[in-house]
């Protein structure tokens, strides 16, 4: 929901662009802050899922430590102010380079996501006559009950090693030095909506949890990754999320011992809701059996239709809401026929210089943004 002050300034603005109320992030925020503080959890923000500089200024204020996948994000997240000993560092395919970067850095711990790494990251250590702190990313075979394309933490899937993997790591590490044990790792996959996904996760992750102890590891940490699901259909009524039921399962069915962590990677469920990508329409084309309205954003600035066939709200903020309902097709100016932002949507009827709000696009929107058709870097605009 948008005031009308607000619609009043999006009007004099050129569009496309990214809207983020940073109101609307600091309440989840604290929210997510308050329900982890209670558990004592720490969470790990996860940076792909937005490094816009506002965004993780707010995010670094609050205290939380920083999920990076690139070596990019590593040094940003160093850059914006993250405690080195607050940052990890995951992904399937880390070089060499973002390796020594890391190490460089003196970042908190290494997520390992196959046994060769961990010989890698050992050999570059010893070179920089460091001890380098990793934690194991463990395939634990859950089904997230997520769209194929956002599961990760099914045997199929290219990330973390296969639990018949685990005696070749605990024989790598006894023969790496300059590697120091500090947990396990688990991310099942984004956009979990159904919390039982997490329980399972629990009971899969106290399994393993023992299956170290008897090997002689008294692991640190249980990182659990994030995940959380957000509500796409109801932006404005389900803002914030409910993080204290999310924690609790954790609580309830993780178990841990005296002194060992839980680590969580949050990334949707923070920034999500704060983000909408503000747009108007170019033409509205009325056909036979389709009405389409042609929007100036695109796939170019917000990607998930078109790659995860994901669900956003759009609104038509400036339609006057006593027009006649009419079935549009949402589209973009790129060439390509994925370029749809969401097939059969009702809006009151649309005219050519309306705004349109596509809601929920804080997560996975303006990081995914490209240059394809050679378009112009979208802008974003804070509250
Ligand atoms: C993407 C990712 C996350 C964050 O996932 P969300 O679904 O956005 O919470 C956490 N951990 C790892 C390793 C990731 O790759």
């Amino acid at each position: 929901m948008f005031s009308r002050d607000t619609v009043a300034r999006f009007q004099n603005l050129e569009t496309p662009f990214y809207y983020y109320d940073l109101n609307v992030l600091d309440q989840t925020l604290m929210s997510c802050k308050a329900a982890s503080e209670k558990f004592a959890f720490h969470v790990h923000y996860a940076l792909k899922a937005n490094f816009n500089e506002q965004i993780l200024k707010a995010i670094q204020k609050s205290g939380f430590g920083a999920d990076c996948v690139s070596g990019n994000e590593v040094k940003k997240a160093i850059e914006i102010g993250f405690d080195p000993g607050k940052v990890v560092f995951a992904g399937v395919g880390k070089s060499d380079r973002e390796i020594n970067e890391a190490l460089d850095n003196n970042i908190y711990c290494f997520n390992v996501e196959s046994v060769q790494e961990l010989g890698v990251i050992n050999e570059l250590a010893l070179k920089q006559g460091k001890q380098a702190r990793v934690a194991i990313r463990i395939n634990p075979n859950v089904d997230a009950h997520t769209h194929q394309y956002i599961t990760t933490g099914l045997e199929e899937n290219k990330f973390g090693v296969n639990q018949w993997e685990l005696p070749a790591c605990v024989e790598e590490l006894k023969r790496c030095s300059n590697l120091e044990l500090i947990g396990i790792h688990f991310h099942v996959g984004s956009q979990i909506t159904n919390l039982d996904v997490f329980k399972s996760l629990c009971l899969k992750v106290n399994e393993l949890n023992t299956w170290f102890l008897e090997r002689g590891f008294d692991l640190k940490v249980l990182n659990v990754g994030g995940g959380l699901g957000v509500d796409y259909h109801h932006p404005d009524e389900n803002a914030v999320n409910d993080f204290m039921s999310f924690f609790e399962i954790y609580d309830r069915f993780l178990e841990r011992r005296t002194g060992q962590e839980v680590h969580f990677e949050l990334g949707r469920a923070l920034v999500a809701q704060c983000g909408s990508l503000i747009s108007r329409i170019l033409y509205v084309k009325n056909g036979l059996k389709k009405n389409f309205l042609v929007l100036d954003a695109g796939m170019t600035e917000l990607m998930r239709p078109a790659l995860y066939q994901a669900y956003h709200k759009i609104e038509n903020i400036t339609a006057d809401s006593a027009n006649s309902i009419v079935s549009y097709d949402v589209v973009g100016p790129i060439c390509e026929s994925t370029d749809c932002f969401g097939k059969e949507v009702e809006l009151p009827e649309s005219k050519r210089g309306d705004i349109i709000a596509i809601r929920s696009a804080g997560a996975y929107g303006e990081v995914m943004a490209s240059g394809y058709n050679l378009r112009e870097r979208v802008r974003s605009v804070y509250s």
